[in-house]
């Protein structure tokens, strides 16, 4: 079916209108379908959406689901949407089509996709692939789950040009024919378990990227990842894989500390800007996906030394009396932050806690032991982490994060780290992760602003 008989003249349901639902109802719009978009939130709180919405003349309902939804020919839904809810559940009873957006903004997409999936450094990678594709010269367009929805901006890329997609597994759990061009999973550890059931549950979502690709497809792989090596991948996508430790069957591999790409020098893992062996590995997988493209070799180290870290992942904020702060606060999960543990070098103060996602934080023990001089614990999470940690660490506890970046300064001495990777979700305190992280970045601003650099050495 073309996109026309896919989209034109259909009765197009939207699930959850905040900036995924309009920018799917307005693509369905400009497709010639007839989109209806529904949220439970309040008018009050969706001004900007309703507004967008009534000037597009897009019918639209909030404050809750009627049945009018199921009118529809397929519904799409946002990401944010659990499929849990009675109108989904409804609709599915009566047969109707339940789509998630990036699949339907597939369907618009001219140029070629990549896709990255895994549980941790989907954003640094398609960050960092957006900017390799965009000095490589091609017309790149980054979206997804990194803030961007791909309804938003499908309509703009030519036939040659290129959309870098962040897939989440909640937008895995819909699709129908989305089709990358190059997929790519990244790692496999366990998160977002309370959405999925199990473990196995949520690994074949994730697999699910490569389902519908053809020979003509690729699919990137990281051979480090035992989940990854151990799940029986069926696709008829040509498969690369891409290690920290393996040199054979591997596409992107570090040998002697350099990053090599089949047999040639890509960089010094030394060199490149986004610090530790995670962003290696993502590191590793971009050059992996870019050798696809043939993207010349002095391209890659370009950008791979002097692209920064996302913000909040590994974020390094500059130093207060000789003390150096890192904001890690995307870390929500444990993988993260023994990885974020492995990246600093030095002695260091981890500030961590917030909404426990069923962490087991005792797996951070073997990364921590000669590293951690004291955690600060914060949030719901801060009972839990004394009772799996007190024994190996000193665990103190702080009621907000303010209090928590004072202490640790109190105690860190100059040439010390202090580090803020909760392992956590962050709605117990903050709105979200970003909230939480520029708290952070505020309360050391507020060191640095407090006492000035000298005064705060000498009280040291
Ligand atoms: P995602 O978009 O998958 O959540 P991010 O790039 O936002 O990933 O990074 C989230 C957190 O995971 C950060 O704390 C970051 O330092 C860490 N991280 C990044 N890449 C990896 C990786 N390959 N393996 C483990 N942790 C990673």
């Amino acid at each position: 079916m073309t996109t026309e008989q896919k989209i034109k003249n259909r009765k197009i349901g939207i699930v959850g209108m905040a900036r995924s639902g309009v920018a799917a109802a307005v693509l369905a719009d400009s497709f010639g379908g007839k989109p209806f978009v529904s949220d439970i939130n309040s008018a009050d709180n969706l001004q900007i959406e309703i507004a967008r919405l009534e000037s597009a003349g897009i019918p639209f309902e909030v404050g809750g689901h009627t049945d009018k939804l199921l009118t529809a020919d397929f519904i799409v839904v946002s990401p944010g949407v659990p499929l849990t809810i009675d109108i989904i559940k409804k609709a599915q009873s009566k047969g109707i089509p339940i789509f998630s957006e990036i699949e339907f903004a597939s369907w618009c997409c001219k140029g070629k996709i990549i896709a990255i999936t895994g549980s941790n450094g989907k954003t640094t990678t398609t960050s960092l692939l957006g900017e390799i594709f965009s000095s490589a010269g091609y017309d790149t367009f980054v979206a997804g789950n990194i803030g961007l929805p791909f309804s938003e901006i499908v309509e703009k890329i030519p036939s040659n040009g290129i959309a870098v997609i962040e897939v989440s597994n909640f937008q895995l759990e819909t699709i129908s024919d989305f089709k990358p061009d190059v997929a790519v999973i990244l790692n496999l550890t366990p998160d977002h378990i309370d959405r999925h059931g199990s473990f196995e549950n949520y690994i074949k979502t994730k697999f699910r990227i490569t389902e519908n690709q053809s020979e003509k497809d690729n699919l990137v792989l990281n051979a480090d990842d035992t989940e990854i090596k151990k799940y029986n991948v069926s696709t008829k996508a040509e498969i690369h894989y891409f290690s920290n430790l393996d040199t054979s069957g591997t596409d992107a591999f570090v040998q002697n500390d350099v990053l090599t790409l089949h047999t040639e020098k890509v960089i010094a893992a030394d060199n490149i800007a986004i610090l530790g062996p995670h962003n290696l590995q993502n590191a590793a997988a971009a050059v992996t996906v870019a050798s696809v493209f043939d993207i010349p070799i002095d391209i890659l180290a370009k950008v791979l030394k002097s692209f920064q870290p996302v913000e909040h992942r590994m974020e390094q904020i500059g130093a207060v009396a000789g003390v150096n702060f890192i904001n890690d606060s995307k870390a929500t999960n444990i993988d993260s932050v023994t990885f974020a543990l492995r990246s600093v070098k030095t002695q260091l103060y981890l500030i961590a806690g917030g909404r426990d996602k069923g962490a087991d934080f005792k797996e951070i023990i073997p990364y921590g032991k000669d590293k951690i001089k004291s955690i600060i614990a914060i949030g719901e999470a801060k009972e839990k982490i004394f009772a799996q940690l007190g024994k190996e660490f000193r665990v103190q506890f702080a009621a907000t994060l303010q209090e928590a970046v004072q202490k640790a300064f109190t105690l860190a001495i100059p040439g010390e780290t202090v580090l803020l990777s909760p392992g956590c979700a962050s709605f117990d305190m903050f709105e979200n992760f970003e909230k939480r992280g520029r708290e952070f970045k505020n309360a050391v601003s507020g060191l640095k602003n407090g006492k000035n650099e000298n005064e705060t050495l000498s009280q040291k």
